[in-house]
Parts: structure tokens; C-alpha cells; sequence
């Protein structure tokens, strides 16, 4: 009994520290924030299926903590969400990718939404204002969705994403397959482009012809449904090959390039606005 009583007062504590944690990333996630210090946009470029054209590029964000270096944008982006903070995180990156494109020649910039983001009533709106703001063009901004936001489907979510395919805004399925979406929601929402997740793209060197059946359906699947067709850690040469093969359009990955610092992204051909 003793013994258990200690085991579960090293979970209290434990709970305790995470909470504090918490707290403590939170707030500082929030000096962040308002003093804009220590978080950045890095760009990953997108290339066409000849591996050379670059398309676009995909914002992520990082951030660089005093103490702990930097904190994996999975992690900081799930606290933000939690703790009411992704409303005002999403409009920072949202507002810093579309105010680097403007002065650059990159034909789209795509940009992560929290399906938090999206359920707010004022989300298309915020986009517009921001685009108006930075001057960019519509046409040259991409948001990238979760299937999560298609199976819930909100009255929210589904006028939001209408408003901004209407303003020229590009709608982006991210993550695909490893949702739950349907033929049926896909053919419910009008999508632009599906990106398959790269714990797909990663099956495709181990040899075994089930796996790359399923990216060949996966590639297949956006051919039929007239999207453009992405995948996302593309890491060898062996993967990129198959894929070029199996259709896909669009290719991203360390094998082409890992996200860049804007000044590099800038010194790779025909991107800088002074080219
Ligand atoms: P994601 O949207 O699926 O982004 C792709 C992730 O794969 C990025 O990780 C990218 O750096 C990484 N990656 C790119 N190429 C390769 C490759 O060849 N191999 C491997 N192993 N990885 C590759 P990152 O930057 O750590 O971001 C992780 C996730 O955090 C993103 O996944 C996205 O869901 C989220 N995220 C990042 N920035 C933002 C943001 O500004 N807003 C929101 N809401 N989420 C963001
Ligand atoms: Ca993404
Ligand atoms: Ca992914
Ligand atoms: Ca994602």
C-alpha cells in the first residue's frame, strides 16, 4: 500500500510539472507572440514533377526557445490550441507568409490552419482583410486543411472554405490518407489539391508492391477527382522516381530541398523580386 500510495504521488507530481510546463511554454509562446521575437517562417519549396521547377513553397513555423532551443512546431502548436492561442498564432504566420511572398517572386505560398482556426465565424473574413493588407493576390496564397475539418464539417468551416476557393484562394488537403476522408467528402468540398502524407511516400522503397499499390491509389484517386496531387517527404531518388511514374504531380522533400531560411530561399534562381 505504501508502495502505491508513493507510485501515485510520483504521477501527482508528474501532472503538476506538466501543467507548469504548459503554463510556462504558454506564456512564452505569448511574449513571443506580441513582441514577435524568437519566432520565424522558414520556407520549404515545392517542385513540379521534373524536380527542378519550383511551384510554390510551404510556410512552417519555428520557434526558438531561450532555454530549450528549438521546440518542435507540432508540439507548441498543439499547447496554442489548447490554451486559446492558435486565433492569434494563425493570423501571426498567415500575415508573415503572406507579407514575404508579396516581396518575392514565388508563384503561392501555402500556409497551415488549424482546423481551430477555421471553425471561428470570422476566419474567411481575416484571410481577405490580410490579403488586401499585404496585397497579395488571392490566387498566390494555398491553405493546407486536415481531413479532421472535413469530417466535421461545422456550417463554419464548410462557408469558410466556400468563401475563400471563391476569393482564388487555393484549398489544399494535407496529411491524405491518413484521415478518414471519403469519396463522398471529397466530392462535397471542393478541394484543390491533395497532399499525401509522407508516412505513405515512405513505404515506397521497402520493396513491397502492397504499399506502393496504396500511393497508387492515392495518386490515382486525385487524377479522377481533377486535383493536383502533392507528396510530402519525398527523401530518395527511388521515391521520387516511382512517384513521377505513378502521375503525381507535385513533389516536396529533403530530397529537393528541406525548409530554407527566407535569404536562402531568395538566393535559389527566379525567386527574389529583384531577379
Ligand atoms: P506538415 O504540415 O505535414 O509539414 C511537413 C513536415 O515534414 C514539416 O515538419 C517538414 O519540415 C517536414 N519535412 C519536410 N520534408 C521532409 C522529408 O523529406 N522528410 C521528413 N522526415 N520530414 C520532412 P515541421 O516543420 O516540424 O512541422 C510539423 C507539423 O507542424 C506540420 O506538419 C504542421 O502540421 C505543423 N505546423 C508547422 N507550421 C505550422 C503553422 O504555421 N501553423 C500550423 N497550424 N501548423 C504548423
Ligand atoms: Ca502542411
Ligand atoms: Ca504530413
Ligand atoms: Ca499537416
Amino acid at each position: 500500500k505504501k508502495n502505491g500510495r508513493g507510485r501515485y504521488q510520483v504521477f501527482a507530481g508528474d501532472m503538476d510539472d506538466l501543467l507548469l510546463r504548459k503554463r510556462k511554454v504558454e506564456s512564452e509562446l505569448r511574449n513571443a507572440l506580441n513582441g514577435g521575437t524568437g519566432i520565424k517562417l522558414v520556407y520549404q519549396p515545392i517542385f513540379a514533377a521534373d524536380g527542378k521547377t519550383i511551384l510554390g513553397a510551404e510556410a512552417l513555423i519555428r520557434w526558438a526557445h531561450e532555454v530549450h532551443g528549438a521546440l518542435p512546431p507540432a508540439q507548441f502548436i498543439a499547447i496554442a490550441e489548447e490554451r486559446g492561442m492558435i486565433g492569434q498564432l494563425g493570423k501571426w504566420v498567415l500575415h508573415e507568409a503572406c507579407r514575404f511572398a508579396i516581396g518575392t517572386r514565388l508563384p503561392w505560398v501555402a500556409v497551415n490552419v488549424s482546423p481551430l482556426q477555421l471553425r471561428d465565424f470570422g476566419f474567411a473574413e481575416q484571410v481577405a482583410s490580410i490579403l488586401t493588407e499585404t496585397g497579395l493576390a488571392p490566387e498566390r496564397l494555398q491553405i493546407e486543411i486536415t481531413e479532421s475539418v472535413l469530417l466535421e464539417s461545422s456550417n463554419a468551416t464548410r462557408m469558410a472554405l466556400a468563401a475563400l476557393r471563391q476569393s482564388g484562394v487555393g484549398i489544399v488537403l494535407d496529411d491524405f490518407g491518413t484521415g478518414y476522408s471519403s469519396l463522398s467528402y471529397l466530392r462535397r468540398h471542393a478541394i484543390d489539391k491533395l497532399k499525401i502524407d509522407r508516412s505513405f511516400v515512405r513505404l515506397l522503397d521497402d520493396g513491397d508492391g502492397s504499399s506502393s499499390a496504396i500511393v497508387r491509389a492515392l495518386i490515382d484517386l486525385a487524377v479522377a477527382l481533377k486535383v493536383e496531387v502533392t507528396a510530402e517527404g519525398v527523401e530518395t531518388e527511388e521515391q521520387k522516381v516511382q512517384l513521377v511514374g505513378m502521375g503525381c504531380h507535385q513533389l516536396q522533400g529533403y530530397l529537393l530541398s528541406p525548409p530554407l531560411e527566407t535569404t536562402q530561399l531568395l538566393t535559389l534562381p527566379g525567386l527574389s523580386s529583384g531577379d
